[in-house]
């Protein structure tokens, strides 16, 4: 019945794990729930205000696909500002989020016959985006502390590589790929004529270095690259859905056509939303920023005191990425096993390493309340002592 395309596609497991939290807290089952990547704030109160004004000034017709004039101004503002990047306003499309955006970047530029180098562990949705191309993921393993460098890539290089995903600060790990490594990439993608789709939707979520932009680098790089960014993160936004991207005219030109064929526009009232989020008041972008900070080196802290449990410090994003290796046997051979069990045994949702190609570890968030993220530890703790005969 259903096309050779779609046939091993399968939920997103980070949704999946979601909904089953969802369900658990609607029955009434007090679950804390660390796995989907959502800030716990609710969207600042000037976007919100810009968007009840949006509705009240009858913002209810289709727009420009690609996203009104006024936000594709407002985002190559964002991008001169923030990243040192120049891009007209015409070059910028603006997605039903990140997420839309990486699918037509990679319906618009890879097919059977090309591959795609993803560095794991990876958001899983870059995968399955990359396969329902027919095009080949070549997933290469970082080890902890899971920073990219060109070397890794070099090995994974062939004459079919197309495309190199970059994702820094890196979705499940946190880790930021080092400035100088950065540069190398660079001139190894320019080297090989690949292209570079660079997802940086945690840029403004950094606690240890800045955020560099590989299209700046310079000019040879910016005409490789697609640079991807969008609300939802930096400004509490998911369910918005804005997602943006800039890069090379013809390449921006062709996901705007495919994207006028298969979505139209996003909602109109979260693009004028959109363009308060960046062009307004950015206090409170600060004010999150500060409070996942603090409880990044609080969850830390925390997991320093389990000795089962080891992580890598992550530089930004507001995930752990963690080893739970040391409890896995018997009874929990893998880490879906024990994700599994410690929802079901303690109420609480994390997503198994396997998620993103990295079997033996869990991802948290640690974007949930202090009383949330303290409850938790408790129970991750009752539950590996509770379990710890049972290992072997
Ligand atoms: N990219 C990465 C690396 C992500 O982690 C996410 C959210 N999980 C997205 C893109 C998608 O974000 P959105 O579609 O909400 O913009």
């Amino acid at each position: 019945m259903f096309s050779k395309r779609v046939q091993t596609l399968a939920t997103s497991p980070t949704i999946a794990i979601d909904t089953k939290a969802k369900a658990f807290k609607r029955q009434g089952v007090p679950v804390i729930n660390l796995s989907v990547g959502e800030p716990n704030f609710q969207t600042p109160e000037n976007i919100k205000k810009a968007a009840i004004k949006a509705i009240q000034e009858g913002n209810s017709f289709y727009t420009d696909p690609s996203g009104i004039v006024e936000l594709r101004v407002a985002i190559a503002n964002k991008f001169a500002k923030d990243n040192g990047l120049t891009y007209d306003p015409s070059d910028i499309i603006v997605g039903a989020g990140a997420k839309q955006i990486t699918y037509s970047i990679f319906q618009v530029l890879c097919e059977k016959g090309d591959e795609v180098i993803i560095p794991i562990p990876a958001w899983n949705t870059f995968v399955e985006q990359v396969k329902l191309t027919g095009a080949k993921p070549v997933l290469i393993k970082l080890k902890p502390p899971f920073k990219l460098t060109s070397e890794i890539i070099k090995k994974a290089l062939t004459p079919k590589t197309k495309v190199l995903l970059l994702n820094t600060p890196s979705n499940p790990t946190g880790a930021i790929i080092d400035f100088k490594e950065l540069q190398k990439i660079a001139d190894l993608a320019v080297k090989n004529n690949i292209f570079v789709v660079s997802d940086e939707i945690y840029e403004k979520l950094v606690y240890t270095e800045k955020h560099v932009s590989i299209a700046s680098l310079n000019k040879k790089i910016k005409d490789f690259t697609i640079t991807i960014n969008g609300l939802s993160k930096t400004y509490a936004m998911t369910g918005w859905r804005v997602g943006f991207a800039s890069g090379p005219k013809e390449i921006i030109a062709k996901m705007k056509a495919l994207q006028s064929q298969m979505l139209g526009n996003i909602s109109a009232i979260s693009q004028k939303a959109g363009v308060e989020a960046l062009n307004g008041e950015q206090t409170s972008v600060m004010m999150m920023k500060n409070a996942f900070a603090k409880r990044r080196i609080s969850c830390l802290k925390k997991i320093a005191q389990i000795k089962e449990l080891s992580v890598s410090e992550p530089d930004g994003a507001f995930y752990l990425f963690i080893s739970i290796e040391k409890l896995l046997g018997k009874k929990y051979p893998t880490a879906t096993a024990w994700a599994e069990a410690l929802l079901e045994k303690e109420k609480v949702a994390v997503v198994p390493g396997e998620a993103f190609f990295y079997p033996g570890y869990i991802r948290m968030s640690y974007a949930a309340s202090d009383e949330d993220l303290k409850e938790a530890f408790i129970r991750i703790k009752r539950f590996i002592e509770k379990s710890s005969g049972d290992r072997v």
